[in-house]
């Protein structure tokens, strides 16, 4: 993985701490904000949402605090990082997040792995891995394609256990509720299928 090759002054001194835009943080700053991520997981986890949380970081500051919402909301595309992503394009005033870090409890998925290669987001780092629906490397790797005209800088496992616990703990207490088997992510929706049948020609 490529380091950046301002990351020469660890120490801050002599710089402006506001004007390091293009600072990578260290291990330390990443498990710090990856905690605050899986503070907002465990609220979505108490809301009854699957248990993802993300934050946004510009310059040193969160700019973005999310969770899932897709029950919340009865909207599918409500996956904490593309709440993220939306609140940290109105503080910035800018869709471009070109400076940003996105810390997610969850390794992004297709849609969300998109919305980070649109909007331009530096770097991401995520806790676990997901095996089924991964687009940061896992199944597809969306975020670092190399015919898409935007490759954000990946870390995984960070707090990895952490985050995967919650997950498992989730969809162990939701399968022993309903006592059915239930898919271990949230974004299987048959939105596809149907509108794969409402444009069939043969259909009409
Ligand atoms: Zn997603």
């Amino acid at each position: 993985m490529a380091e950046p090759d301002d990351d020469a002054n660890p120490g801050g001194t002599g710089g402006t701490s506001a004007d390091r835009r293009d600072e990578c943080p260290a291990d330390a700053e990443d498990e710090r904000y990856m905690a605050l991520a899986l503070q907002l997981a465990r609220r979505a986890f108490d809301a009854g949402e699957v248990p993802v949380g993300a934050i946004i970081v510009a310059a040193g500051s969160v700019i973005a605090r999310a969770r899932n919402q897709m029950l919340e909301l009865r909207d599918p595309t409500a996956h904490a990082e593309m709440v993220a992503i939306t609140q940290a394009a109105a503080a910035l005033e800018n869709d471009r997040l070109s400076n940003a870090t996105l810390y997610v409890t969850v390794e992004p998925c297709p849609m969300c792995a998109g919305a980070i290669v649109w909007a331009r987001v530096r770097r991401v780092v995520f806790g676990a891995r997901d095996a089924k629906a991964g687009a940061c490397g896992s199944v597809l790797d969306i975020a670092r394609h190399p015919k898409l005209n935007h490759r954000a800088e990946i870390r995984s496992g960070v707090r990895e256990a952490d985050c995967a616990d919650l997950m498992r703990d989730f969809f162990e207490r939701r399968r022993s509720r309903t006592e059915r088997p239930f898919e271990d992510r949230e974004i299987r929706t048959d939105r596809d299928d149907h509108s794969r049948g409402d444009d069939d020609p043969e259909r009409a």
